[in-house]
């Protein structure tokens, strides 16, 4: 069994991480040595769900925070072991996000007293299908073990605050006609004709910028695809327009839904799937005193990430962590030493007061 030393420095802690490979569904021995790390810490109470990780102080401060890292990678891609050069850790995971982790670790080895009560998770199969997710899992099951008053994921942000994310949507607009023969066109009526009317109704349509706790989230509303017709000797008699929705952390699937709706009016609208938003939360005391103690201009975030499963638990949640985000899943993914330690030092300050 790997075996981790969770006190070394974080720099020989990420290449020790990549070095323990743990691509999605595969990740029992690094559970197992994150485990048994973290069983060795006596001002910890450590549980294991599955491949899942989840250690916490129990000091009854006032404030309860989150620590989040998944601990799976993509496959690899001829980057394994792991290679120092010169300030920069190559490897598997090493900025997604297995610098993170280290970072986490170190700071659940260290951080004995903090002064608001944080608890660790690292989890499995966050880079595949999202019903295998670990924190999902968590978050139907163990809910109240991820009960806190902020959260921060350490995905990588280049170690700048990437707060909350957008809600996703998508939904098919219903067009309906008249079916009839080609050769008799005005017997029918072209559903695929009238679908202009919807398409306009979306080239036209200004996208909302929202500013949610100080951050301004740019919404979008688009055509991703359309289908429609019978034959082709026949008008059509319905065509179906498939509409995302990228929305602002300031309404609810079911508003967003609601907007789409009222948006298409006079057509039936049909919800696929969607995703809730996440908001920043950066009014919480447990957040401004995150921003202030890991500085820079928090940034909003346009894609969904798991941060937005905190959101569903009432939790809000940002993304910061060491790495440049666009070197994730690329053979080439590294980390810098210097954002690990920036990364380390800056959430000291925060949980150590
Ligand atoms: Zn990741």
């Amino acid at each position: 069994m790997a075996s981790l030393d969770i006190h070394a420095d974080v720099a020989t802690l990420t290449a020790a991480l990549i070095d323990v490979e743990s691509v999605s569904g595969n990740e029992a021995e690094l559970a197992d040595a994150v485990e048994a790390a973290l069983r060795t810490l006596p001002h910890l109470t450590t549980w294991r769900f599955g491949n899942t990780v989840v250690a916490r102080t129990e000091l009854a401060r006032s404030e309860r925070v989150v620590l989040a890292g998944h601990l799976d990678t993509v496959p690899p891609a001829g980057n394994l072991p792991s290679r120092r050069v010169g300030d920069r850790v190559y490897g598997l995971g090493a900025c997604d996000m297995k610098g993170g982790v280290a970072v986490a670790l170190r700071l659940a080895a260290t951080v004995t007293e903090p002064v608001r009560d944080v608890t660790y998770v690292f989890y499995d199969c966050e880079e595949i299908e999202a019903e295998r997710n670990g924190l999902g899992r968590l978050s139907r099951e163990h809910p109240d073990l991820l009960a806190a008053d902020f959260a921060v994921l350490m995905e990588p942000s280049a170690a700048h605050v990437e707060g909350g994310c957008q809600g996703t949507l998508r939904a098919d607009v219903i067009v309906r006609g008249k079916r009839a023969h080609s050769a008799r066109a005005w017997m029918g009526e072209n559903a695929v004709h009238k679908a202009a009317d919807v398409l306009n109704r979306l080239t036209s349509y200004e996208p909302r910028q929202v500013p949610v706790d100080g951050l301004v989230y740019r919404e979008g509303l688009n055509a991703v695809g359309i289908s429609g017709g019978v034959a082709g000797n026949v008008i059509p008699d319905e065509c179906r327009v498939t509409i995302n929705y990228r929305f602002a952390p300031d309404r609810s699937p079911d508003e967003a839904f609601e907007h789409v709706r009222s948006l298409m009016h006079g057509y039936e609208v049909e919800l696929r799937d969607s995703a809730p938003a996440a908001a920043p939360g950066l009014h919480r005391p447990a957040a401004a005193a995150f921003v202030a103690a890991v500085g820079g201009e928090p940034r909003p975030k346009f894609g969904w990430t798991d941060v937005a499963r905190f959101a569903e638990l009432g939790v809000p949640a940002v993304n910061y962590g060491p790495g440049e985000p666009q070197l994730a899943h690329t053979p080439d993914e590294y980390v810098d030493v210097d954002e690990l330690y920036q990364c380390e030092e800056r959430l000291r300050g925060w949980l150590a007061g």
